[in-house]
C-alpha cells in the first residue's frame, strides 16, 4: 500500500546488474510475472537465482495476499503442506524482486503497459473456475461448484459472502479428485478439529452448525482409475469423526482394469484398491458422520425439489470399455438409480480464465503455449515476450511441486530468448517508470513487506485462539489493518 506520510520503504530501489564482462552497466531484462501462486513464486526465483543474464522481477497479484492456492486452496487442515510459503519469502527477499498485490491484471495494468515497462511477461494466474457437468438441474440452488467452496472456507475475498446450506443431511461430490477429498473430509471434520485450523471464521460458524450426516463421492470410472492419491484416500480413513464406506461390489476391479494393473504393475495405484477394497469391508463404528465413495456412477440429472433447491441426483451406472489408445473410458449402460441429497458439489476439475489481450484455448482452459512460449492462434509461432507457466500453461494437474518444473521450463527459454535477443525492448525499461505507473493506476498496491504485515497481524489474531492465523477475508479490512498498524511507519 502507498505509504500517505515517509512511513512505508518504496520498493523502487533495485541494484542495477552489470553483464559480465561489459564496461558499461546496461538495464536489466524486466520481467513480469502475473499471478503471485507458486508457479509465479518458482519462476521468479529462477529467473532471480540464475547469474547469466541482469534481471529485475515484478510480481503481480489482483489479491493484497501472495501465495495463490497455498493460502487459497490448500485445505486448512493440511497446515504442513503451507510450509513451503517459506521459500517463496526466501524468493522475495532476492535482490531485484517486488511484489505488487491488489493490482489486477486488466484493470489497473494492461498488457500495452506491460509492454511499455518490461521486457517479458509471464502468466501464473492459475486455473480460477470449474468445469461443468453440462447435466440439467445444475444451476439449482444448492448445486455448487468445489471451487467455490473451497475458496469460500480459505476466506478468499471474492467467495466469502457465498452461502451453502450446511442444514441438508445428505451431500454429494461429483469426482474423485483430491478436491474432492478435500471437500469430503472438510464436511467430516468435527468442530474441535477445524477450530484448530486456519478455516475462515465465518466458515467455522457455519461448519460448527452444520447437520450434514451423509456424504457421497462419485466416481464416473473405477476403484483402479480414481484420482485422489493414496495418502490423500488414506486420510479418509483415519477421520475421527466419520465412518468411510465403498459399497462392496463397487470395489471389485473390471477385467480391464485388472489386466492394466497387473500389465503395469503400477504400486501407488495396487495400494489405492487394496485401500479401497478395504473399505468396503468396513462396518459402521457410530461415528457421527459417513462418508461413502461410489464407483461407476455419473449423474445424468439434478433433481428439483418443486421450489427451484436440488433434491436429488439421477445417476447412470457405467461400464468401462478400452479405447484404442488402452486407456479405460467410462460408457453409460442404461441402468439408473436416484440418490436424494440436498447439496451437490462438482469437482470435475478446473479451468482457466482468459487474460485480456493473451491468446486463449477455450477448449482446454489453459493460454496455448509451446514450452512456455505463448503461441499466436493465427500462426502458431511464439509470441515475442509473452509466457506462461503452472496451471494456465499445462491445465490443473499435478501438486505444488509441479509447479517448479514447469516454471522453470518456462524461464528457461525465456532466459534462450533473451540471451539471443529475442525480446522486444520496451519504450520504459526502468523500476521507477513501471512504479509510477502503478501508484497512478492503484494507489492502494500492497507490497511484500505489507504482506509481511498482514501475515504478523493474522498469526497474532490465531496465537490468543490456539489457531495458525485467523485470516482477514476482505481486502478492505486488510488495507485498514496496514494503515492501523502501528508497525507500518517502522
Ligand atoms: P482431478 O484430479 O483431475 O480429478 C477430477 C475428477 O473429476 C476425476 O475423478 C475425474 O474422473 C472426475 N471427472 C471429470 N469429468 C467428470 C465428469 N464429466 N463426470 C464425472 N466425473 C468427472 O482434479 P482435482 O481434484 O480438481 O485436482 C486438481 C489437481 O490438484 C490435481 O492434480 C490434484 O492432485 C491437485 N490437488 C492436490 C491436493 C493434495 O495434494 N492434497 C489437493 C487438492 C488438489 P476421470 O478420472 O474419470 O476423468
Amino acid at each position: 500500500m502507498q505509504a500517505a506520510g515517509p512511513a512505508q520503504r518504496v520498493p523502487d530501489e533495485h541494484p542495477r546488474h552489470v553483464h559480465a564482462g561489459s564496461g558499461a552497466a546496461p538495464r536489466p531484462f524486466r520481467i513480469a510475472i502475473i499471478g503471485a501462486g507458486p508457479a509465479g513464486f518458482y519462476a521468479a526465483d529462477h529467473l532471480l537465482r540464475q547469474t547469466d543474464l541482469p534481471v529485475e522481477v515484478d510480481l503481480f497479484d489482483r489479491l493484497p495476499t501472495p501465495h495463490g492456492l497455498v493460502r487459497l486452496g490448500v485445505a486448512p487442515d493440511h497446515q504442513k503442506i503451507k510450509n513451503v510459503i517459506r521459500v517463496y519469502d526466501k524468493t522475495a527477499e532476492r535482490p531485484g524482486f517486488r511484489f505488487f498485490g491488489n493490482v489486477e491484471f486488466g484493470r489497473h495494468i494492461r498488457l500495452e503497459d506491460l509492454r511499455r515497462h518490461y521486457h517479458a511477461v509471464v502468466f501464473t494466474t492459475g486455473a480460477q473456475v470449474d468445469r461443468s457437468l453440462g447435466i440439467p438441474g445444475e444451476d439449482l440452488a444448492g448445486s455448487h461448484s468445489a471451487t467455490e467452496f473451497v475458496a469460500w472456507y480459505n476466506g478468499h475475498p471474492d467467495y466469502r459472502d457465498h452461502h451453502f446450506d450446511l442444514s441438508r443431511e445428505r451431500v454429494a461430490i461429483v469426482g474423485v479428485g483430491n478436491v474432492a477429498v478435500d471437500v469430503a473430509r472438510i464436511l467430516c471434520r468435527t468442530p474441535e478439529e477445524l477450530a484448530r485450523t486456519d478455516i475462515a471464521d465465518y466458515a467455522l460458524e457455519a461448519l460448527r452448525e452444520s447437520r450434514v450426516r451423509e456424504i457421497f463421492m462419485l466416481g464416473r470410472r473405477g476403484p483402479a482409475q480414481a484420482a485422489f492419491t493414496l495418502p490423500e484416500a488414506r486420510e479418509l480413513g483415519e477421520l475421527p469423526g466419520a465412518d468411510v464406506f465403498v459399497p462392496p461390489e463397487e470395489a471389485v476391479l473390471d477385467p480391464f482394469s485388472q489386466a492394466l494393473l497387473a500389465e503395469e504393475g503400477d504400486r501407488d495405484t495396487l495400494k489405492k484398491v487394496e485401500l479401497i477394497q478395504e473399505f468396503a469391508q468396513r462396518r459402521p463404528t457410530g461415528k457421527p458422520r459417513r462418508l461413502t465413495i461410489r464407483f461407476l456412477v455419473s449423474p445424468v440429472a439434478i433433481h428439483d425439489d418443486g421450489t427451484g433447491h436440488v433434491a436429488g441426483l439421477r445417476l447412470v451406472r457405467n461400464e468401462l470399455y478400452r479405447t484404442e489408445d488402452g486407456r479405460l473410458r467410462p460408457r453409460a449402460t442404461g441402468r439408473y438409480e436416484d440418490l436424494p441429497v440436498g447439496l451437490v458439489f462438482r469437482s470435475i476439475g478446473y479451468r482457466g480464465v482468459p487474460l485480456p489481450g493473451v491468446p486463449f484455448d477455450e477448449r482446454h482452459g489453459v493460454i496455448p503455449t509451446e514450452e512456455g512460449r505463448v503461441l499466436d492462434p493465427a500462426t502458431g509461432r511464439p509470441l515475442p515476450g509473452l509466457y506462461a507457466a503452472g496451471w494456465i500453461k499445462r491445465g490443473a494437474t499435478g501438486v505444488i511441486g509441479t509447479n517448479k518444473a514447469c516454471a522453470v521450463e518456462t524461464v528457461s527459454r525465456l532466459l534462450e530468448d533473451a540471451a539471443a535477443g529475442r525480446l522486444p525492448e520496451p519504450e520504459q525499461p526502468d523500476a521507477g517508470a513501471a512504479l509510477n505507473h502503478i501508484r497512478a493506476r492503484q494507489p492502494d498496491y500492497v507490497t511484500y513487506d505489507d504482506w509481511k504485515r498482514i501475515d504478523r497481524i493474522e498469526v497474532e489474531r490465531g496465537e490468543a485462539a490456539g489457531r495458525p492465523r485467523v485470516k482477514f477475508t476482505g481486502v478492505r479490512e486488510m488495507l485498514e489493518a496496514l494503515r492501523e498498524d502501528p508497525a507500518r511507519s517502522a
